[in-house]
Protein backbone atom coordinates (compact mmCIF):
# COMPACT_ATOMS: atom_id res chain seq x y z
CA UNK A 1 0.00 0.00 0.00
CA UNK A 2 1.54 3.67 -1.45
CA UNK A 3 -0.36 6.76 -1.34
CA UNK A 4 -0.44 6.33 -5.24
CA UNK A 5 -3.35 4.31 -4.76
CA UNK A 6 -5.35 6.70 -5.45
CA UNK A 7 -3.65 8.80 -8.09
CA UNK A 8 -4.45 8.74 -12.23
CA UNK A 9 -2.37 9.75 -14.42
CA UNK A 10 -4.21 10.89 -17.66
CA UNK A 11 -3.44 9.91 -21.10
CA UNK A 12 -4.55 11.76 -24.32
CA UNK A 13 -4.03 10.80 -27.65
CA UNK A 14 -3.77 14.24 -30.39
CA UNK A 15 -5.72 12.88 -33.58
CA UNK A 16 -7.80 14.67 -36.21
CA UNK A 17 -10.11 13.99 -38.80
CA UNK A 18 -8.78 15.20 -41.87
CA UNK A 19 -8.68 10.92 -42.33
CA UNK A 20 -12.00 10.20 -41.89
CA UNK A 21 -13.95 9.42 -39.00
CA UNK A 22 -13.08 5.02 -39.41
CA UNK A 23 -9.16 6.46 -38.68
CA UNK A 24 -10.40 8.20 -35.39
CA UNK A 25 -11.96 5.37 -34.53
CA UNK A 26 -8.77 3.12 -34.78
CA UNK A 27 -6.53 5.46 -33.05
CA UNK A 28 -9.32 4.96 -30.04
CA UNK A 29 -8.77 1.58 -30.30
CA UNK A 30 -5.13 1.37 -30.61
CA UNK A 31 -4.78 4.10 -27.58
CA UNK A 32 -6.47 1.69 -25.66
CA UNK A 33 -5.05 -0.72 -26.32
CA UNK A 34 -1.46 0.65 -25.38
CA UNK A 35 -3.24 2.17 -22.04
CA UNK A 36 -4.49 -1.30 -21.26
CA UNK A 37 -1.16 -2.97 -21.91
CA UNK A 38 1.24 -0.31 -19.78
CA UNK A 39 -1.44 -0.56 -16.89
CA UNK A 40 -1.19 -4.39 -16.91
CA UNK A 41 2.57 -4.26 -17.31
CA UNK A 42 3.16 -3.83 -13.38
CA UNK A 43 5.60 -1.61 -14.39
CA UNK A 44 4.11 1.63 -13.47
CA UNK A 45 3.43 2.84 -10.06
CA UNK A 46 0.00 5.10 -10.94
CA UNK A 47 -2.65 3.98 -12.89
CA UNK A 48 -3.39 5.62 -16.62
CA UNK A 49 -6.52 6.53 -17.35
CA UNK A 50 -7.28 6.68 -20.99
CA UNK A 51 -9.10 10.17 -22.25
CA UNK A 52 -9.83 9.58 -25.41
CA UNK A 53 -8.86 11.46 -28.43
CA UNK A 54 -8.43 15.01 -28.72
CA UNK A 55 -9.86 15.87 -32.50
CA UNK A 56 -9.90 20.22 -32.22
CA UNK A 57 -8.58 23.11 -30.04
CA UNK A 58 -12.05 22.80 -28.34
CA UNK A 59 -10.96 19.23 -27.59
CA UNK A 60 -7.79 19.75 -26.36
CA UNK A 61 -9.10 23.00 -24.26
CA UNK A 62 -11.54 21.32 -22.41
CA UNK A 63 -9.07 17.64 -21.21
CA UNK A 64 -6.21 20.24 -20.31
CA UNK A 65 -8.72 22.31 -18.31
CA UNK A 66 -10.24 19.41 -17.03
CA UNK A 67 -6.65 17.92 -16.10
CA UNK A 68 -5.75 20.83 -14.19
CA UNK A 69 -8.57 20.95 -11.86
CA UNK A 70 -8.83 17.16 -11.22
CA UNK A 71 -7.40 16.24 -7.59
CA UNK A 72 -6.75 12.98 -8.75
CA UNK A 73 -4.90 14.00 -11.68
CA UNK A 74 -1.20 14.10 -11.36
CA UNK A 75 -0.07 14.32 -14.88
CA UNK A 76 -0.45 14.07 -18.41
CA UNK A 77 0.94 11.83 -20.97
CA UNK A 78 0.30 12.78 -24.69
CA UNK A 79 0.71 10.93 -27.69
CA UNK A 80 0.15 12.27 -31.19
CA UNK A 81 -1.03 9.07 -33.05
CA UNK A 82 -1.74 10.74 -36.51
CA UNK A 83 -0.60 13.91 -37.62
CA UNK A 84 -2.35 16.52 -35.26
CA UNK A 85 -1.86 19.94 -36.04
CA UNK A 86 -0.27 21.44 -33.24
CA UNK A 87 -2.14 24.87 -33.20
CA UNK A 88 -4.60 22.81 -31.73
CA UNK A 89 -3.22 22.56 -29.04
CA UNK A 90 -1.82 25.91 -28.16
CA UNK A 91 -4.80 26.83 -25.62
CA UNK A 92 -4.64 23.85 -24.38
CA UNK A 93 -1.39 24.17 -22.91
CA UNK A 94 -2.21 27.45 -21.88
CA UNK A 95 -3.95 26.03 -19.56
CA UNK A 96 -2.50 22.93 -18.69
CA UNK A 97 -0.77 23.53 -15.04
CA UNK A 98 0.31 19.49 -14.63
CA UNK A 99 3.55 17.94 -15.28
CA UNK A 100 3.20 16.27 -18.60
CA UNK A 101 5.58 13.74 -20.52
CA UNK A 102 5.26 13.47 -24.14
CA UNK A 103 5.42 9.78 -25.13
CA UNK A 104 7.08 9.45 -28.75
CA UNK A 105 6.34 5.92 -29.59
CA UNK A 106 3.61 4.22 -32.13
CA UNK A 107 0.84 1.56 -31.65
CA UNK A 108 2.92 -0.86 -34.54
CA UNK A 109 6.94 -1.56 -33.58
CA UNK A 110 8.38 -2.85 -36.75
CA UNK A 111 7.47 -1.51 -40.33
CA UNK A 112 5.69 -4.73 -42.37
CA UNK A 113 7.55 -4.40 -45.37
CA UNK A 114 5.53 -6.59 -47.69
CA UNK A 115 2.01 -5.79 -46.59
CA UNK A 116 2.73 -1.62 -45.58
CA UNK A 117 -0.03 0.50 -47.86
CA UNK A 118 -1.31 4.05 -47.08
CA UNK A 119 -3.98 3.09 -44.67
CA UNK A 120 -1.52 1.22 -42.44
CA UNK A 121 0.72 4.57 -42.65
CA UNK A 122 -2.07 6.59 -41.64
CA UNK A 123 -2.52 4.44 -38.44
CA UNK A 124 1.28 4.74 -37.40
CA UNK A 125 2.59 8.33 -38.56
CA UNK A 126 3.33 9.12 -34.60
CA UNK A 127 6.99 9.71 -36.11
CA UNK A 128 5.55 13.30 -37.76
CA UNK A 129 2.97 13.99 -35.73
CA UNK A 130 5.20 13.62 -32.33
CA UNK A 131 7.62 15.89 -34.09
CA UNK A 132 4.75 18.96 -34.60
CA UNK A 133 3.47 18.41 -31.37
CA UNK A 134 7.14 18.78 -29.81
CA UNK A 135 7.83 22.14 -32.06
CA UNK A 136 5.05 23.54 -30.12
CA UNK A 137 6.02 22.59 -26.76
CA UNK A 138 9.14 23.53 -27.30
CA UNK A 139 7.96 27.24 -29.17
CA UNK A 140 6.18 27.57 -26.02
CA UNK A 141 8.72 26.84 -23.50
CA UNK A 142 6.86 23.78 -21.87
CA UNK A 143 8.75 22.28 -19.61
CA UNK A 144 8.41 18.28 -20.38
CA UNK A 145 9.90 14.79 -20.79
CA UNK A 146 10.24 13.61 -23.95
CA UNK A 147 10.46 9.56 -23.21
CA UNK A 148 11.13 7.96 -26.84
CA UNK A 149 10.47 4.24 -27.21
CA UNK A 150 8.45 1.55 -28.26
CA UNK A 151 5.44 1.60 -24.85
CA UNK A 152 5.82 -2.54 -24.45
CA UNK A 153 9.59 -2.29 -23.76
CA UNK A 154 10.33 -2.62 -20.30
CA UNK A 155 12.88 0.50 -20.64
CA UNK A 156 9.94 2.51 -22.24
CA UNK A 157 7.88 1.69 -19.00
CA UNK A 158 10.29 2.62 -16.56
CA UNK A 159 11.00 5.76 -17.36
CA UNK A 160 7.41 6.26 -17.38
CA UNK A 161 7.45 5.15 -14.29
CA UNK A 162 10.22 7.37 -12.90
CA UNK A 163 8.24 10.55 -14.12
CA UNK A 164 4.84 9.19 -13.01
CA UNK A 165 6.81 9.23 -8.92
CA UNK A 166 8.33 12.77 -9.51
CA UNK A 167 4.99 13.75 -11.10
CA UNK A 168 2.95 12.46 -7.86
CA UNK A 169 5.84 13.68 -5.40
CA UNK A 170 4.77 16.78 -7.25
CA UNK A 171 1.29 16.74 -6.41
CA UNK A 172 2.35 15.94 -2.90
CA UNK A 173 4.81 18.72 -2.87
CA UNK A 174 1.50 21.21 -3.64
CA UNK A 175 0.19 20.32 -0.47
CA UNK A 176 3.02 19.91 1.87
CA UNK A 177 3.27 22.30 4.87
CA UNK A 178 6.64 22.20 6.48
CA UNK A 179 6.50 23.20 10.75
CA UNK A 180 9.78 24.63 12.22
CA UNK A 181 9.81 24.10 15.86
CA UNK A 182 12.29 27.07 16.42
CA UNK A 183 14.19 28.83 14.05
CA UNK A 184 17.34 28.00 11.70
CA UNK A 185 20.47 27.65 13.65
CA UNK A 186 21.93 31.43 14.38
CA UNK A 187 23.93 32.30 11.38
CA UNK A 188 23.73 29.73 9.06
CA UNK A 189 23.58 31.02 5.59
CA UNK A 190 23.12 27.36 3.17
CA UNK A 191 19.65 25.97 4.91
CA UNK A 192 18.08 29.19 4.82
CA UNK A 193 16.54 31.25 2.05
CA UNK A 194 13.43 32.75 0.77
CA UNK A 195 10.32 31.17 1.70
CA UNK A 196 8.40 32.48 -0.39
CA UNK A 197 9.92 32.07 -3.39
CA UNK A 198 10.18 28.41 -2.50
CA UNK A 199 6.47 28.59 -2.05
CA UNK A 200 6.13 30.19 -5.81
CA UNK A 201 8.53 27.67 -7.67
CA UNK A 202 8.31 24.19 -5.48
CA UNK A 203 4.62 24.51 -3.74
CA UNK A 204 5.51 24.06 -0.25
CA UNK A 205 4.32 26.23 2.72
CA UNK A 206 6.95 26.63 5.22
CA UNK A 207 5.34 27.88 9.05
CA UNK A 208 6.62 27.68 12.58
CA UNK A 209 5.14 26.58 15.01
CA UNK A 210 6.58 27.82 18.92
CA UNK A 211 8.07 25.00 20.90
CA UNK A 212 5.81 25.95 23.55
CA UNK A 213 2.83 25.34 21.86
CA UNK A 214 4.61 21.78 21.00
CA UNK A 215 5.26 21.33 24.59
CA UNK A 216 1.31 21.45 25.09
CA UNK A 217 1.13 17.96 23.08
CA UNK A 218 3.89 16.93 25.03
CA UNK A 219 2.66 17.32 28.65
CA UNK A 220 -0.98 15.50 27.59
CA UNK A 221 0.86 12.25 26.10
CA UNK A 222 -0.67 9.65 27.65
CA UNK A 223 1.01 7.01 29.73
CA UNK A 224 -0.39 4.08 28.04
CA UNK A 225 0.58 5.67 24.43
CA UNK A 226 3.74 5.90 25.72
CA UNK A 227 3.73 1.65 27.15
CA UNK A 228 3.00 1.16 23.36
CA UNK A 229 5.26 2.80 21.23
CA UNK A 230 8.40 1.86 24.11
CA UNK A 231 6.62 -1.91 23.12
CA UNK A 232 7.25 -1.04 19.50
CA UNK A 233 10.57 0.33 20.00
CA UNK A 234 12.02 -3.20 21.62
CA UNK A 235 10.08 -5.17 18.89
CA UNK A 236 11.66 -3.52 15.91
CA UNK A 237 15.04 -2.78 17.56
CA UNK A 238 18.26 -4.40 18.80
CA UNK A 239 18.46 -3.95 23.00
CA UNK A 240 21.35 -3.85 24.77
CA UNK A 241 21.57 -5.58 27.71
CA UNK A 242 20.13 -3.60 30.69
CA UNK A 243 18.24 -1.30 28.75
CA UNK A 244 14.12 -1.78 30.19
CA UNK A 245 10.89 -0.69 28.94
CA UNK A 246 10.63 1.93 32.05
CA UNK A 247 13.92 3.29 31.40
CA UNK A 248 13.31 7.19 32.00
CA UNK A 249 15.56 8.63 28.86
CA UNK A 250 13.93 6.06 26.64
CA UNK A 251 9.69 6.89 27.94
CA UNK A 252 10.52 10.24 27.55
CA UNK A 253 12.06 10.07 23.71
CA UNK A 254 8.86 8.16 23.09
CA UNK A 255 6.72 11.03 24.79
CA UNK A 256 8.31 13.85 22.63
CA UNK A 257 7.77 11.28 19.38
CA UNK A 258 4.01 10.63 19.80
CA UNK A 259 3.71 14.97 20.87
CA UNK A 260 5.47 15.74 17.42
CA UNK A 261 3.36 13.16 15.61
CA UNK A 262 0.27 14.30 17.48
CA UNK A 263 1.19 18.18 16.78
CA UNK A 264 2.54 17.67 12.89
CA UNK A 265 -1.41 15.78 12.18
CA UNK A 266 -3.50 18.42 13.84
CA UNK A 267 -1.77 21.13 11.59
CA UNK A 268 -1.96 18.39 8.73
CA UNK A 269 2.22 19.07 8.58
CA UNK A 270 4.14 16.81 5.81
CA UNK A 271 7.55 17.53 7.79
CA UNK A 272 9.53 19.72 10.16
CA UNK A 273 12.46 20.58 11.19
CA UNK A 274 14.08 20.71 14.76
CA UNK A 275 16.92 23.38 16.62
CA UNK A 276 18.64 21.96 19.21
CA UNK A 277 18.81 25.20 21.19
CA UNK A 278 14.84 25.39 21.34
CA UNK A 279 13.36 22.34 23.86
CA UNK A 280 11.25 24.22 25.92
CA UNK A 281 12.42 25.66 29.19
CA UNK A 282 15.67 26.23 29.57
CA UNK A 283 16.74 25.31 33.08
CA UNK A 284 15.94 22.16 33.94
CA UNK A 285 16.03 22.50 37.54
CA UNK A 286 13.09 25.82 36.98
CA UNK A 287 10.46 24.51 39.11
CA UNK A 288 7.88 25.11 35.93
CA UNK A 289 10.07 23.51 33.96
CA UNK A 290 7.87 22.18 30.57
CA UNK A 291 10.46 21.12 27.90
CA UNK A 292 12.50 17.73 26.42
CA UNK A 293 14.82 16.50 28.55
CA UNK A 294 16.92 15.39 25.62
CA UNK A 295 17.11 16.04 21.63
CA UNK A 296 14.28 14.43 20.29
CA UNK A 297 16.56 12.93 18.00
CA UNK A 298 14.99 9.45 18.12
CA UNK A 299 11.66 11.07 16.96
CA UNK A 300 13.19 12.42 13.60
CA UNK A 301 14.41 9.44 13.26
CA UNK A 302 11.28 7.21 13.13
CA UNK A 303 9.48 10.01 11.61
CA UNK A 304 11.27 10.60 8.66
CA UNK A 305 11.23 6.65 8.63
CA UNK A 306 7.29 6.75 8.71
CA UNK A 307 7.54 9.46 5.36
CA UNK A 308 7.89 13.23 7.54
CA UNK A 309 10.26 15.03 5.93
CA UNK A 310 12.97 16.22 8.42
CA UNK A 311 15.77 18.95 8.47
CA UNK A 312 17.73 19.75 11.50
CA UNK A 313 18.46 23.15 12.54
CA UNK A 314 15.88 24.56 11.19
CA UNK A 315 16.79 23.29 7.68
CA UNK A 316 13.23 23.57 5.87
CA UNK A 317 14.58 22.85 1.79
CA UNK A 318 16.27 19.35 3.73
CA UNK A 319 13.22 18.75 5.68
CA UNK A 320 10.86 19.28 2.17
CA UNK A 321 13.41 17.65 -0.07
CA UNK A 322 13.10 14.72 2.39
CA UNK A 323 9.43 14.51 1.74
CA UNK A 324 9.75 14.56 -1.77
CA UNK A 325 12.40 11.33 -1.69
CA UNK A 326 10.38 9.47 0.45
CA UNK A 327 7.59 9.79 -1.05
CA UNK A 328 8.86 9.25 -5.03
CA UNK A 329 11.12 5.87 -2.43
CA UNK A 330 7.84 4.12 -1.82
CA UNK A 331 8.03 0.78 -2.78
CA UNK A 332 10.95 0.57 -3.78
CA UNK A 333 14.45 -0.91 -2.65
CA UNK A 334 16.87 0.67 -0.55
CA UNK A 335 15.92 3.13 1.60
CA UNK A 336 16.63 7.38 2.02
CA UNK A 337 17.87 9.66 4.69
CA UNK A 338 18.78 13.34 5.59
CA UNK A 339 22.54 13.14 5.76
CA UNK A 340 25.17 15.21 6.57
CA UNK A 341 28.77 16.00 5.88
CA UNK A 342 30.50 14.66 9.14
CA UNK A 343 33.94 14.05 8.67
CA UNK A 344 36.82 13.86 5.91
CA UNK A 345 38.25 10.23 5.72
CA UNK A 346 41.00 11.09 3.58
CA UNK A 347 42.78 7.52 2.55
CA UNK A 348 44.11 7.62 -1.00
CA UNK A 349 41.77 6.08 -3.64
CA UNK A 350 39.17 4.86 -1.02
CA UNK A 351 39.06 8.75 0.30
CA UNK A 352 35.66 9.58 1.33
CA UNK A 353 32.80 11.61 3.85
CA UNK A 354 31.46 9.94 6.51
CA UNK A 355 27.67 10.96 6.81
CA UNK A 356 26.06 11.01 9.84
CA UNK A 357 24.44 13.46 11.98
CA UNK A 358 24.34 13.90 16.05
CA UNK A 359 20.91 11.53 16.17
CA UNK A 360 19.04 12.47 13.40
CA UNK A 361 19.69 9.94 10.45
CA UNK A 362 16.61 7.37 9.13
CA UNK A 363 16.65 3.59 9.54
CA UNK A 364 15.22 2.83 6.21
CA UNK A 365 19.30 3.11 5.14
CA UNK A 366 20.26 0.69 7.51
CA UNK A 367 22.55 -2.26 6.70
CA UNK A 368 21.40 -4.57 9.73
CA UNK A 369 18.63 -4.06 12.97
CA UNK A 370 19.02 -0.46 14.05
CA UNK A 371 20.41 -0.52 18.12
CA UNK A 372 18.29 1.33 20.25
CA UNK A 373 20.60 3.00 22.57
CA UNK A 374 20.93 5.52 25.62
CA UNK A 375 24.32 8.34 25.26
CA UNK A 376 25.33 11.36 27.21
CA UNK A 377 24.93 13.99 24.09
CA UNK A 378 27.14 17.43 25.23
CA UNK A 379 25.61 19.51 22.43
CA UNK A 380 22.46 22.20 22.49
CA UNK A 381 20.80 23.33 25.46
CA UNK A 382 20.36 20.28 26.86
CA UNK A 383 23.35 18.20 27.69
CA UNK A 384 21.91 15.06 28.19
CA UNK A 385 21.32 11.33 28.49
CA UNK A 386 19.84 10.91 24.84
CA UNK A 387 18.11 7.74 23.01
CA UNK A 388 18.65 7.33 19.61
CA UNK A 389 18.80 4.36 17.05
CA UNK A 390 22.82 2.80 15.87
CA UNK A 391 23.70 1.68 12.83
CA UNK A 392 25.94 1.61 9.44
CA UNK A 393 24.07 2.21 6.03
CA UNK A 394 24.13 -0.48 3.54
CA UNK A 395 27.09 -0.61 1.39
CA UNK A 396 26.10 0.13 -2.80
CA UNK A 397 25.60 2.71 -5.18
CA UNK A 398 22.99 6.06 -4.24
CA UNK A 399 22.34 9.80 -5.48
CA UNK A 400 22.26 12.57 -3.07
CA UNK A 401 20.84 15.73 -3.62
CA UNK A 402 20.12 19.18 -1.97
CA UNK A 403 18.31 22.16 -3.04
CA UNK A 404 20.57 25.83 -2.12
CA UNK A 405 19.06 29.61 -2.49
CA UNK A 406 21.33 31.39 -5.12
CA UNK A 407 19.29 34.52 -4.42
CA UNK A 408 18.07 34.57 -8.28
CA UNK A 409 17.08 31.05 -8.33
CA UNK A 410 16.84 27.79 -6.54
CA UNK A 411 19.64 25.37 -7.32
CA UNK A 412 19.30 21.56 -7.32
CA UNK A 413 22.81 19.98 -6.43
CA UNK A 414 22.57 15.72 -7.27
CA UNK A 415 26.12 13.20 -6.34
CA UNK A 416 26.08 9.95 -7.33
CA UNK A 417 27.53 8.59 -4.45
CA UNK A 418 28.91 5.04 -3.72
CA UNK A 419 28.54 3.76 -0.38
CA UNK A 420 31.62 1.62 1.07
CA UNK A 421 31.78 -0.58 3.90
CA UNK A 422 31.95 1.78 7.52
CA UNK A 423 33.65 0.79 10.59
CA UNK A 424 32.14 0.51 14.04
CA UNK A 425 32.72 3.96 16.25
CA UNK A 426 32.86 3.13 19.49
CA UNK A 427 33.07 6.32 21.18
CA UNK A 428 30.82 8.01 18.51
CA UNK A 429 27.31 6.17 19.13
CA UNK A 430 25.46 7.33 16.15
CA UNK A 431 24.15 5.73 12.82
CA UNK A 432 26.31 6.49 9.77
CA UNK A 433 27.17 5.91 5.74
CA UNK A 434 30.19 6.34 4.12
CA UNK A 435 30.58 7.06 0.64
CA UNK A 436 33.08 8.11 -1.90
CA UNK A 437 31.28 10.77 -4.30
CA UNK A 438 31.62 10.70 -7.76
CA UNK A 439 33.74 10.75 -9.96
CA UNK A 440 36.04 10.51 -6.78
CA UNK A 441 36.46 12.44 -3.84
CA UNK A 442 38.12 15.51 -4.87
CA UNK A 443 36.39 16.25 -7.67
CA UNK A 444 32.76 15.23 -6.34
CA UNK A 445 33.54 16.96 -2.92
CA UNK A 446 35.14 19.94 -5.05
CA UNK A 447 32.17 20.34 -7.46
CA UNK A 448 29.72 20.62 -4.64
CA UNK A 449 31.50 23.07 -2.92
CA UNK A 450 31.86 25.36 -5.82
CA UNK A 451 28.20 24.74 -6.50
CA UNK A 452 27.36 26.31 -2.61
CA UNK A 453 26.11 22.63 -1.89
CA UNK A 454 25.04 21.92 1.62
CA UNK A 455 26.21 19.91 4.25
CA UNK A 456 22.94 18.75 4.55
CA UNK A 457 21.37 16.37 2.29
CA UNK A 458 18.55 14.04 0.85
CA UNK A 459 20.34 10.47 0.19
CA UNK A 460 18.90 7.68 -1.23
CA UNK A 461 20.02 4.37 -3.00
CA UNK A 462 17.38 3.66 -5.36
CA UNK A 463 16.13 7.24 -6.66
CA UNK A 464 18.49 7.94 -9.58
CA UNK A 465 19.44 11.45 -11.17
CA UNK A 466 16.53 10.83 -13.98
CA UNK A 467 14.09 11.35 -11.15
CA UNK A 468 15.44 14.61 -9.88
CA UNK A 469 16.18 15.82 -13.81
CA UNK A 470 12.32 15.37 -13.59
CA UNK A 471 11.59 17.11 -10.76
CA UNK A 472 13.95 19.99 -11.72
CA UNK A 473 12.57 20.44 -15.10
CA UNK A 474 9.03 20.26 -13.32
CA UNK A 475 9.84 22.89 -11.04
CA UNK A 476 11.92 24.90 -12.98
CA UNK A 477 14.66 25.06 -11.17
CA UNK A 478 18.13 24.72 -12.10
CA UNK A 479 19.45 20.91 -11.77
CA UNK A 480 23.54 20.68 -11.52
CA UNK A 481 24.66 17.23 -11.44
CA UNK A 482 27.44 15.69 -10.47
CA UNK A 483 28.66 11.91 -11.79
CA UNK A 484 31.54 9.55 -13.11
CA UNK A 485 31.90 12.17 -16.02
CA UNK A 486 32.32 15.47 -14.29
CA UNK A 487 35.09 17.21 -14.63
CA UNK A 488 35.72 20.88 -12.49
CA UNK A 489 36.55 22.77 -15.57
CA UNK A 490 33.37 21.73 -17.51
CA UNK A 491 31.21 21.93 -14.30
CA UNK A 492 32.63 25.57 -13.94
CA UNK A 493 31.67 26.58 -17.27
CA UNK A 494 28.10 24.90 -17.34
CA UNK A 495 27.89 27.11 -13.66
CA UNK A 496 28.74 30.22 -15.72
CA UNK A 497 26.33 29.59 -18.67
CA UNK A 498 23.42 28.62 -16.03
CA UNK A 499 24.21 32.23 -14.48
CA UNK A 500 23.52 33.76 -17.72
CA UNK A 501 20.59 31.61 -18.28
CA UNK A 502 18.79 32.35 -15.22
CA UNK A 503 20.12 35.92 -14.84
CA UNK A 504 18.38 36.39 -18.66
CA UNK A 505 15.37 34.14 -18.04
CA UNK A 506 14.43 36.18 -15.16
CA UNK A 507 14.54 39.23 -16.77
CA UNK A 508 12.68 38.17 -19.87
CA UNK A 509 9.30 37.06 -17.47
MN1 LIG B 1 23.20 19.43 10.86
Amino acid sequence: MTTFDDLEIWWVTGAQLLYGGDAVVAVDSHSKEMVDGLNKSSNLPIKIVYKGTANSSKEVEAVMKAASNDEKCVGIITWMHTFSPAKMWIHGLQQLHKPLLHLHTQYNAEIPWDTMDMDFMNLNQSAHGDREFGHICSRMRIPRKVVVGYWQDKNTQERIAVWSRVAAAWADAQDMLIIRFGDQMNNVAVTDGDKVEAELRMGYHVDYCPVSELMEYYKNVDDSAVDAIVDEYFELYAVPQGLTKDDKVIRNAAKAELAIRACLVEKGAKGFTTNFDDLGTADINDPHFVGFDQIPGLASQRLMAEGYGFGAEGDWKSAALYRTLWYMNQGLDGGCSFLEDYTLNFDGKNSSILQAHMLEVCPLIAEEKPRLEVHHLGIGIRKAQTARLVFTSKPGAGVTATVVDMGNRFRLIVNDVECIKSKPLPKLPVASALWIPQPNFEVGAGAWILAGGTHHSCFSYSITPEYWEDYAEIAGIEMLHIDKNTTIENFKREMRVNEVYYMLNKALK
